[in-house]
């Protein structure tokens, strides 16, 4: 078993639409990035990478590529699961957690773990999502931007 850690922030800022494991959530600002800046599906795919021993996805989908202007970053977790899969991995469990002052995202969660794992090819119960404010304080507390951490663990399916 390999594991893997990920982490990630975007700034907020007005007229982008905010996505969060791939579910578009009604909100007064969006994240800001060369992609869809889906905080939570870019530190997933990074933990991902990780424990695979693939590096990160900067690497993997450089921001300077105008082929991933605006792309969805469920594209971006397909194309890291079908690398998993040609490695020989298979994922075990994932969990996450979004820091978020606002929003409130727990309506979401239920929708961002489907569409999580179903881009996946995983079973709902490989996955967790969580969500947390701030308490106020930092960058995430003041509404500045939002960030979100995730761990993995992958099994060698030799
Ligand atoms: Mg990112």
């Amino acid at each position: 078993m390999r594991c893997g850690i990920g982490y990630d922030v975007h700034k907020l800022a007005e007229n982008r639409a905010l996505i969060l494991g791939g579910v578009q959530i009604p909100y007064e600002k969006g994240l800001l990035g060369h992609s869809d800046a889906d905080v939570l599906a870019h530190a997933i795919m990074d933990a991902l990478a990780g424990a695979a021993g693939l590096g990160d996805i900067g690497l993997l989908f450089p921001d300077t590529d105008p082929q991933y202007a605006g792309i969805s970053s469920l594209k971006l977790l397909q194309e890291v699961r079908r690398m998993l899969e040609s490695k020989g991995y298979a994922i075990g469990n994932i969990d996450a957690v979004v820091i978020a002052q606002q929003p409130k995202l727990r309506p979401y969660i239920g929708q961002m773990e489907e569409t999580l794992a179903k881009t996946l090819g995983i079973g709902m119960p490989q996955i967790n999502v969580k969500a947390t404010t701030e308490e106020g304080l930092g960058f995430t507390g003041s509404g500045e931007g939002i960030s979100a951490q995730a761990v993995c663990l992958l099994e060698s399916k030799e």
